[in-house]
């Protein structure tokens, strides 16, 4: 297997409380600083000298056939200088994900032109592939046998997978109550023991968290600073595909805001090795029920991020109420002179149903993005003429139910199912609806409806 471009590890830990800044060995099992309890960064002793022509041989690996090649992460690797050994790496070819021109979004959020790139083309349909990848080379580097995270479904469907490829046990510790079918599904299938809470995201977080303190459990979950080292690649194949160009916005969608985080981080490396002459702002879009970073910015960024309780979206992705990451956040936009934004579980929903109309399938939780900028235009954040880029985190096969059910007029912000609906409220307005039509099994009818529909120009 080839080494080529593994540079011997140059990597350690480092606390980002300022008043802290403890260091750790990146060969520490630990998730957070052992002196303060903040959050952890991988850091690294660049060799300068040696990255000053590294994005060409970026560039130069999309010719490879060698998997550590042509993954959209690994071939990154001078940028992820932990791994020790290339037989700590688990690939399944992650990232690799299409930037899409999005005009009739583009419209709609009142931008000259908008550009997503899909990051629900990964091979489990999300984002959190290109973190599961780095996060598992980690584990694998220690040594761990068993891999754990607490979830609302994509990081286990991408925990599962990982830790199928890699052979060790996958756990994974899902609230109970509403979760989309689609992410259970792939957890099952592939083989996760799968713990269904009975509480809801933050206490699943909380119980995994002292389990990987009191067992050898290795945990996977954001927190884990070894998976935002993946998630920040997306930042430099962004700009790959984009010849090095850096755009005037970033958007994500936020949840535990790991991954605005990670983009943050991405970008302020590729900067600081005077690799890329300016940094992009990032924008980071919350769910009206689920929006503790935007309430803090709202109350003036002072003391500690105040937990919603209940936190409440259809997009279920998003759906978290005591983000982890949030210090980190903050960090990203005040380097990049970031925003916040919050959006309703309407705005979510028609912005997801535009993104369709361009034939990009997504998320609720992407869609936020959409919505979000529809915002901040009209707010005049972001001016119309701006090179924007939304990062669409999941695919649209997650959750199917939310489409369907936006369509049909079915979507409620408020309902209970068995098989048939016993309680309903909050009733979405389906604003872009595509409504199935019932026909009779009669040519002469359809060949009528089709006629008639000639008439007029495609939706
Ligand atoms: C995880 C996830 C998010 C939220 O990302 P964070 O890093 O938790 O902010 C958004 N959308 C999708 C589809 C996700 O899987």
């Amino acid at each position: 297997m080839s080494s080529e471009g593994f540079p011997r590890a140059t990597a350690y830990l480092q606390c980002i409380e300022t008043t802290c800044r403890a260091t750790y060995d990146a060969s520490e099992r630990i998730y957070t600083c052992e002196q303060c309890g903040g959050l952890l960064d991988v850091q690294y002793e660049w060799q300068r000298a040696r990255l000053f022509d590294v994005l060409e041989t970026f560039d130069a690996r999309r010719a490879s056939f060698h998997p550590h090649d042509t993954s959209g992460v690994w071939r990154f690797r001078e940028l992820l200088p932990f791994v020790t050994s290339p037989a700590q790496i688990v690939t399944l070819g992650e990232g690799n994900t299409p930037v899409w021109d999005a005009p009739r979004s583009a419209g709609y959020a009142g931008l000259k032109r908008l550009a997503v790139k899909h990051q629900g083309l990964n091979p489990t349909g999300s984002f959190k592939d290109n973190g599961m990848t780095t996060g598992m080379a980690q584990a694998r580097r220690l040594g761990a046998r068993a891999v754990a995270c607490a979830s609302t479904g994509n990081t286990s469907a991408s925990l599962a997978a990982y830790a199928a490829r890699a052979g060790v046990h996958g756990i994974v510790f899902i609230p109970g109550g509403r979760i989309a079918y689609g992410k259970l599904a792939q957890s099952l299938d592939y083989g996760a023991v799968t713990l269904q809470i009975e509480g809801n995201f933050d206490d699943a977080m909380r119980l995994v968290r002292e389990l990987a303190r009191t067992t050898p459990l290795y945990l996977l979950n954001s927190v884990n600073p070894f998976r935002l080292e993946g998630q920040k690649t997306i930042a430099f194949e962004l700009l790959q595909q984009r010849r090095w160009r850096v755009p005037d916005w970033v958007v994500v969608p936020g949840g535990n805001l790991g991954n605005v985080s990670a983009l943050g981080k991405g970008f302020k490396e590729l900067h600081n090795l005077g690799l890329i002459a300016r940094l992009p702002r990032l924008a980071v879009v919350q769910a009206e029920g689920a929006a503790p970073l935007a309430q803090w910015y709202a109350a003036g960024q002072t003391g500690n991020l105040a937990p919603v309780a209940r936190p409440k979206t259809l997009a279920t992705a998003i759906q978290i109420g005591n983000p982890v990451s949030w210090l980190k956040a903050v960090r990203a936009l005040e380097w990049t002179n970031g925003v916040c934004a919050v959006v309703s579980e309407q705005e979510i929903a028609d912005a997801k149903a535009m993104l369709g109309r361009d034939g990009i399938g997504c998320e609720p939780a992407s869609a936020a993005t959409v919505a979000g900028l529809r915002r901040l235009v009209s707010e005049r954040v972001v001016d119309p003429d701006a090179d924007v880029v939304a990062i669409l985190t999941g695919n649209a096969l997650k959750d199917p139910d939310f489409t369907v059910q936006y369509h049909t007029g079915q979507l409620y912000t408020d309902a209970e199912r068995e098989t048939h609906l016993t309680h309903a409220e909050g009733k979405l307005v389906p604003t872009f609806a595509n409504t199935p039509r019932q026909v009779p099994a009669d040519a002469t009818v359809l060949r009528q409806v089709i006629l008639d529909l000639l008439e007029t120009p495609p939706a």
